[in-house]
């Protein structure tokens, strides 16, 4: 099997602003998987600024694993097992199309390999970045959307949830994107409460375990999800008794195969699961969708975000993703 990389530049349709940093565009890498026959698998890679990984990091990660690809795309565990340490978003890239690739050689959708029911997907919310809290308002009125998911992590936090919430009925969510000391989330998370917020996503730096377990015991009366603390299934048994939920990417998980380990493993664990995205276009959300149906929320908004998404896959109709019922991920050329 052949695997070549390709970068692809994305331009985002509102500058996105979260706690981490600002961003107009971003670089992704889409990885293709040529069986030598008449299949191309193909997967995406995201470049995540606050991992530290860079553009050309992915195309060299992607380029120099092209000799472990083997001649079966059907031994995906062998194959994901031979490749070395590095970006998890160039690793996804590399699982993503192998799944698709075997789908396609099977005929079949992934969501049919995975056993899951494609019409039981959950509402996916709507990500407004920050920014002065009317113009947040703004988009939140403008969005129409049943689920808004707000970025916090300024100095401006409870102003901007205030806002929003008086232009919008929908459910809310927050993303502190650990932004947030123990003493401000403790303080802010109950003023937060009374604008009717749905959960909080990593309200604390990535490695304060002990202190989301010090802030589930102020018993604040809003549930935590961790984003930025849990990249694989490893990290969830530590987590159980500090949180109430987990939020899976497969840019943290370095694809499908060990998301599914993860939504496993979080269930083990009695947690609630939320299913998310990078800042992605169809073929990495695509991906993603196809295992939504195994969680209880979705933020798998990235194509909405992109002017320039070259592929097409999950539809959205308003919040309600449609999965595509094409073989493998499904995705064609836009
Ligand atoms: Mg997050």
């Amino acid at each position: 099997m052949r695997l070549t990389p390709e970068p692809v530049t994305l331009n985002l349709r509102t500058a996105f602003r979260i706690a981490h940093g600002v961003s107009h565009q971003r670089f992704n890498v889409f990885a293709h998987l040529d069986d030598g026959g008449q299949h191309v698998g193909i997967g995406e890679g995201a470049v995540v600024p606050y991992y530290g990984d860079t553009q050309q990091g992915l195309m060299d990660y992607i380029a120099a694993a092209a000799d472990r690809m083997g001649a079966d795309p059907f031994v995906i565990e062998d194959i994901l097992d031979r490749l070395p340490p590095g970006p998890q978003a160039a690793k996804a890239a590399i699982d993503i199309a192998l799944h698709d690739l075997v789908g396609q050689r099977l005929g079949q959708p992934l969501y049919r390999l995975f056993g899951v029911n494609p019409h039981r997907l959950p509402l996916t919310s709507f990500t407004i970045a920050m920014d002065e809290p009317a113009i947040m308002a703004q988009r939140a009125a403008e969005s129409d959307l049943p689920i808004i998911k707000i970025k916090l992590g300024s100095d401006q936090d409870e102003a901007m949830v205030a806002a929003i919430r008086g232009v919008t009925s929908a459910r809310l969510r927050v993303d502190a994107n650990a932004g947030w000391t123990r003493e401000q989330a403790a303080q802010l998370i109950p003023r937060l409460k009374q604008y009717d917020i749905e959960f909080i996503e990593q309200p604390l730096a990535a490695d304060d375990v002990e202190g989301l377990r010090w802030l589930k015991r102020q018993n604040l009366g809003v549930p935590i999800f961790a984003d930025e603390s849990i990249k694989t299934s490893r990290d969830i048994a530590q987590h159980a008794d500090a949180i109430d939920g987990v939020v899976i990417k497969l840019m943290k998980t370095g694809g499908l195969r060990e998301a599914l380990r993860a939504i496993h493993s979080a269930r083990a664990h009695g947690l609630q699961i939320m299913l998310s995205c990078m800042v992605e276009t169809s073929v990495g959300v695509t991906a993603a969708a196809h295992l939504a149906p195994l969680c209880d929320y979705a933020d798998l908004d990235g194509p909405l975000l992109i002017a320039n998404d070259p592929y097409r896959g999950v539809r959205f109709e308003g919040a309600q993703l449609i999965l595509p019922d094409g073989p493998g991920l499904g995705v064609i050329p836009a």
